[in-house]
């Protein structure tokens, strides 16, 4: 029992392992907050936080040489569907740390929550549960039992069912090439969300059931539609009623587009097309989030992501706002707490890039660190 009095240091040692990363500063670094770029700044990073953003930062410990480089906060892949650790891990190395997931299996999500929530190598992984839809919906194709309803009476315990398995948002699938839920019990799902402080955000392929789906009050919508263009006026007059956003997943649907010819009879859009939609969005004010809605088309849960953001870049957007797709805004509309920011008090989630990505998206590529919570990210 001797060694007893050695176990408080012991203690000590294996915290400063195991627990938060290092403290650390980054100096003479380009900062991208989630709003603005501060140029030739520093950051200070202390027990997984950032705790101070400012010019000329002095600090008596590890020192991060930043000069030529761009320090943006972790990403969110607002469209995913994950099975698996691995998915988590591919998306955690990419810089992209948190996924948003859009149906699937709950009890699966729930257990891929418990495992890798705190994990500095795996992305963090929130979960709409099962999306609502009707027997035989979309959603209901893919060989995994998927709870349905069909009346708006149905709608409250729906949304029950999917709190108590631990559901971020609500998830509504509104596809009129299937069978479809109808208007009313769209309106209830969502009114049932709101009532218990959820998002409600709709998979729509049509133009016409998006513009239904956002007057009953959609917080979201989780793809562009690809049939045929919203009339801007329309669109800008929505947008001035509420506030939503919109989640385009434009690679996902390009891809498909190329990919599927059994779509041929099928209206829908060109590529040039579904980026003046998007750009039409921004432009009424939409606030565009980056998703890309993996593993559909053989989309991956990491580095595909910045392909998302160069076409929306392509659209139109601003290459600040592209980055605010990937950071700021989700966390924003999808409540992640303390996270999508690099301010003081904000999740030390940071990707550190060689060049920077306002001159180029391209340079998303050149990553040479991530942290998670102030940890290094294991990167290839
Ligand atoms: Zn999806």
């Amino acid at each position: 029992m001797k060694y007893l009095k050695y176990l408080p240091i012991l203690l000590i040692l294996l915290l400063h392992v195991e627990g938060y990363g290092q403290d650390f500063l980054i100096e003479n670094v380009a900062v991208f907050d989630g709003e603005k770029v501060i140029e030739n700044t520093s950051i200070l990073v202390e027990n997984g936080e950032v705790s101070n953003v400012a010019a000329d930062l002095k600090f008596d410990g590890d020192i991060i040489d930043g000069s030529g480089k761009f320090l943006m906060p972790g990403m969110t892949n607002s469209h995913v569907h994950a099975w698996m650790a691995g998915n988590l891990v591919e998306a955690a190395k990419a810089g992209v740390l948190n996924v948003l997931d859009m149906h699937g299996v709950e009890q699966y999500q729930q257990s891929m929550r418990k495992r890798f929530l705190d994990s500095t190598n795996y992305a963090r992984y929130w979960f709409a549960g099962a999306a609502a839809t009707v027997p035989n919906g979309h959603g209901t194709q893919y060989g995994f039992p998927t709870p349905t309803l069909t009346e708006p009476e149905e709608a409250d315990e729906f949304v029950a069912d999917r709190i108590k398995a631990g559901a971020n948002y609500l998830k509504i699938m509104v596809e009129s090439l299937r069978p479809s839920l109808k208007p009313e019990t769209v309106e209830a799902l969502i009114k049932s969300a709101h009532a218990k402080d959820l998002n409600a955000v709709v998979h729509v392929s049509q133009m016409e059931n998006a513009a239904q789906v956002l007057s009953l009050g959609a917080d979201g919508l989780v793809h562009v539609w690809w049939d045929k263009p919203f009339e801007a006026e329309k669109l800008k007059a929505l947008a001035n009623r509420s506030d939503f956003f919109m989640v385009p997943t434009l690679l996902t649907v390009i891809r498909i587009f190329e990919n599927n010819t059994s779509m041929e009879d099928v209206s829908r859009l060109s590529k040039e097309e579904l980026l003046g939609e998007v750009l039409k969005a921004y432009e009424a004010g939409v606030p565009i989030l980056a998703g890309t809605d993996p593993p559909n088309a053989q989309i991956n849960y990491g580095s595909d992501l910045y392909e998302e953001m160069k076409l929306l870049k392509e659209a139109g957007l601003s290459s600040i706002d592209v980055l605010k797709s990937a950071t700021s805004l989700p966390a924003k509309y999808f409540d992640l707490p303390n996270l999508g920011f690099l301010k003081p008090g904000y999740k030390a989630d940071m990707v550190l890039l060689n060049e920077n990505p306002l001159e180029d998206m391209e340079h998303l590529y050149t990553i040479e660190a991530v942290w998670k919570e102030g940890k290094v990210v294991k990167t290839p």
